[in-house]
């Protein structure tokens, strides 16, 4: 159920397609055959099938479906639909079983054949046969080589063996036969295909290909944040510290909300070069640009804490708290303020205040595509494996709840 979007436009896809062939073979054979198919398709049962579906309701459909099949055995569309349904349902060797009985039949068009194996090849990637779900998609493909279907499975499989090269073999193909609109997003696959690529050198040592491969990310797309950062990481191994803080401090500019990511890196880099002012002015900058941003009020906290400014760090942390007031690291740094403030009555009570109606939760990071949910901000969705598409959520105590007296407390309204 959980791929229900793409699995439906498929369907329209197919049905589309199937009607054009059809009127096509219906002039061509001029006989009886094409009103017989009309009767399966005018049943009570296909409709109703075909209604049960758009409304979600599987067995129904399957029911409806299958008893229009039994008044049109060779209506091969509905035999189709039905193999899918079964794999929706999880049934995949029903529906291995229908769609390789449907690739038996005889006189098959071309455009037949080629969306029966697309059925079948997501048949077999639904029940993890990886190599047999690659065969199926590439036969599509020799049948119909810009088949986008098989083209977007391909590219999936491909990345789920972290086969990197396949993967952006087969997008290539894809950026080739998209519209203009569709080429940032494109652009950004690619770019994140890239930086696998280049991971995949930096394991082996090879500094220089990796950096190529960093390069090209964000040449496809200025925003890719990873590949700055490891490119600064293999500038900081190759010694050379001023091209790796250029990087990080690249991917600061360019997704200020993902700055964070970069903050231990660029600390110590600038510890090393007796450089902490320059820490403290991005920590500043960020929280000029967004008040809001949690991180950067808990990364300058710790540096006013380590000079020895306990009530100030402990003003930045109760700001960041009321922005973030599930973030655990947040509290253990107010605890630590807390301890070398000689736990001062005004300020334990200042604390207290803020976390009474404070919701914990434990995965703020959200997929916007599945709304699969993770501890940590991830790349690629496990789930739904689209690039890039992980926000954070943000529990803000509740806007209604009586607001103690704003003079002495940060602002509780996120
Ligand atoms: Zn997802």
């Amino acid at each position: 159920m959980e791929s229900y979007a793409p699995f439906l436009a498929a369907l329209v896809a197919l049905l589309i397609g199937l009607a054009a062939g059809k009127a096509w073979e219906r002039y061509k054979i001029q006989e009886g055959r094409w009103i017989d198919r009309r009767r399966a398709r005018e049943s009570p049962h296909f409709i109703l099938g075909l209604n049960s579906l758009v409304a979600n309701q599987l067995d129904r459909a399957i029911e409806e479906l299958a008893q229009a099949a039994r008044l049109q055995p060779d209506a091969l569309e509905i035999e189709m639909i039905l193999g899918n349904l079964y794999r929706d349902k999880g049934q995949v060797g029903r529906a291995i079983t229908i769609h390789q009985t449907l690739l038996q039949r005889p006189k098959l068009t071309r455009l037949e054949h080629a969306y029966i194996l697309l059925c079948l090849g997501l048949d077999y990637k639904r029940g993890g046969f990886v190599d047999r779900a690659l065969e199926a998609f590439n036969k599509v493909l020799r049948l119909e080589p810009q088949n986008p279907y098989a083209l977007v499975n391909l590219q999936k499989l491909h990345e789920e063996q972290h086969q990197w090269k396949d993967a952006h073999d087969v997008r290539l193909r894809l950026v080739a036969i998209s519209d203009a609109a569709d080429q940032p997003r494109n652009r950004q696959i690619l770019a994140f295909i890239e930086n696998e690529l280049g991971r995949d050198r930096l394991k082996q040592l090879d500094y220089k290909a990796a950096a190529a491969r960093f390069h090209a990310a964000v040449e496809l797309d200025a925003r890719t944040v990873p590949a700055y950062l490891n490119l600064g990481d293999v500038r900081f191994s190759e010694g050379n510290l001023a091209g790796a803080a250029e990087a990080w401090e690249r991917a600061v500019e360019v997704s200020p909300e993902r700055a964070y990511l970069a903050f231990d890196r660029l600390e110590s880099l600038y510890r090393a070069q007796h450089q902490l002012g320059r820490f403290q002015k991005l920590c500043q900058r960020l929280i000029l640009a967004n008040p809001k941003d949690w991180r950067a009020h808990l990364a300058l906290a710790r540096h006013v804490m380590a000079e020895g400014r306990t009530p100030d760090a402990l003003e930045l942390l109760f700001e960041a708290l009321s922005h973030s007031p599930h973030a655990l690291t947040i509290h253990q740094a107010i605890w630590h303020a807390l301890l070398a403030s000689g736990l001062e009555p005004a300020l334990v009570n200042r604390y207290t205040e803020l976390t009474r109606q404070s919701v914990f939760y434990l995965d703020p990071h959200v997929c916007q595509r599945c709304h699969y949910r993770s501890t940590e901000l991830l790349w690629q969705c496990p789930h739904c494996h689209e690039w890039d598409t992980f926000v954070e959520d943000r529990i803000a105590p509740a806007q209604d709840a009586a607001v103690p007296d704003e003079a002495d407390t940060p602002t509780l309204r996120a």
